[in-house]
């Protein structure tokens, strides 16, 4: 069993956690980092000169100043039920970070989607001599500047929330934007972001060449830009600025991380920008006091497939007869970014593999612990706590934790879910109350 090569494992599509052999310190990991702290404080500044307007254009944010932030909360009632469903004890706190409650689109997507948008569009000002440094960036309210961007294009190709994220955004600084999704994309999304003036190009078939096309054509074109979820460094500072606020509201709720007190954060992982950059983040803050973990469906394990084999974005899923038919879509990628999973390998614990079954499970329990909704996508990382402990003793050995844990923190990263309506979350709800672990 345990020298099973981790392809004969995920080909299974039972539910695999897989020990990274490739974590280095983080010191060492960080001395051969193409991107560092400067990057990650460059993009919060970056966001905090934008924090006035995003004010005023997304009132729902006034009250943070225009930051875009989500809470981190306690949910004990739903450590227990954990506890009873695997029949454990889950040593150290549980904690969820509510991505699902992000403002303005209500995912991750609107950390990574919204702040490569903004530095777009500054960019954009700043070389037509509309903004300069020290300027009050509530001048790009004003008509010659929506003027500007009304003359240039945002395209992104995504059959979720990352289109949703840069969709809104884009629309709301008055860019036009285009996003191409599949025509099998969910009708709600669609007609969300038609109310908000956004052309939505649907496409047949396969899908990916029309995100190739969609690419391509920006490219030719000085007027457009393309949103590339698999290289964007600035998709990835976005996500990663997240570290920054985090580290600020663990001392606010007295929560200590140091080497006696060690930080576990479970993410669900798509592509790899959203999760990669939050990781990398808290890799600054906090170093080898926090242990990263990426979560993915059994049917689309293509990070983990990439981190083990050392290919990355040069083998798919399918190269291994799997189908990435999955009901956690913002997970369903067959292909990992190699830019991602080059990077992160230094710096992951490790990966693992959830079951549509258990994430629909999950959504319910927790819905009835903590009246938390999230999509199924979300649930990947709840999943983590119980199975660190059940899976991965190995990992808590070798790095002297096993009698620590008992001032461990957990955090889940919840990503998404409070856009989705309510007559589809019921329909998950349900799923969940049939389904069984
Ligand atoms: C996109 C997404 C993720 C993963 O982000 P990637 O950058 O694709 O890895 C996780 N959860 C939800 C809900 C998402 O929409």
């Amino acid at each position: 069993m345990l020298n099973t090569h981790p392809i004969e494992k995920l080909k299974t599509l039972e539910e695999f956690f897989w020990i990274n052999p490739r974590l280095e310190k983080a010191e060492v990991a960080f001395s051969y980092s193409p991107l560092g702290k400067e990057a990650v404080l460059d993009a919060e500044s970056r966001l905090r000169k934008f924090s006035p307007y995003i004010a005023e254009i997304f009132p729902e944010t006034k009250e943070a100043g225009g930051i875009i932030e989500s809470p981190l909360v306690e949910i004990s009632s739903m450590k227990k039920t954990l506890e009873k469903l695997y029949e454990m004890n889950i040593r150290g706190s549980l904690l969820l970070k509510q991505d699902n409650a992000l403002p303005i689109s209500g995912s991750i997507k609107a950390r990574g989607g919204i702040y490569e948008v903004l530095k777009y569009a500054e960019t954009l000002a700043i070389s037509h001599g509309l903004l300069k440094a020290g300027d009050d960036y509530l001048i790009l309210k004003e008509k010659k500047c929506r003027d500007l961007f009304s003359r240039h294009s945002i395209v992104v190709g995504s059959t979720g929330n990352l289109g949703l994220s840069i969709g809104i955004i884009s629309a709301a600084l008055g860019f036009s934007a285009v996003v191409h999704m599949s025509s099998d994309a969910r009708q709600w999304k669609k007609s969300l972001l038609r109310r908000k003036g956004v052309t939505v190009v649907e496409h047949e078939g396969d899908y990916s060449i029309a995100v190739e096309t969609g690419r391509r054509e920006a490219e030719e074109n000085d007027s457009s830009h393309f949103i590339d979820d698999e290289h964007s460094v600035d998709l990835f500072l976005g996500y990663s600025t997240a570290a920054v606020r985090l580290q600020k509201q663990l001392k606010q709720m007295n929560i200590h991380v140091d080497r006696d007190h060690p930080l576990f954060v479970y993410l669900p992982c798509g592509v790899g920008g959203g999760p990669g950059g939050v990781a990398f983040g808290l890799k600054l803050a906090f170093g080898d006091d926090v242990h990263c973990f990426f979560a993915e469906p059994t049917h689309s394990p293509s990070m983990l497939l990439g981190l083990a084999t050392q290919k990355h974005e040069k083998i798919s899923i399918s190269d291994i007869g799997l189908d990435n038919i999955t009901a956690a879509d913002g997970l369903a990628v067959g292909r990992p970014s190699g830019f991602v999973g080059e990077l992160m390998s230094p710096f992951l614990a490790g990966c693992y593999t959830v079951k549509d079954s258990t994430l629909f499970y999950l959504l319910k329990h927790l819905a009835d612990t903590e009246n938390l909704y999230l999509e199924p996508s979300a649930l990947a990382g709840m999943a983590g706590p119980a199975k660190l402990f059940r899976d991965g003793s190995a990992y808590l050995k070798e790095h002297a934790l096993l009698e620590k844990m008992d001032n461990a923190a957990h955090i889940v990263w919840g990503t998404g879910g409070s856009m989705v309506p309510e007559e589809e979350m019921n329909m998950y709800y349900q799923q969940g109350a049939s389904a069984y672990k």
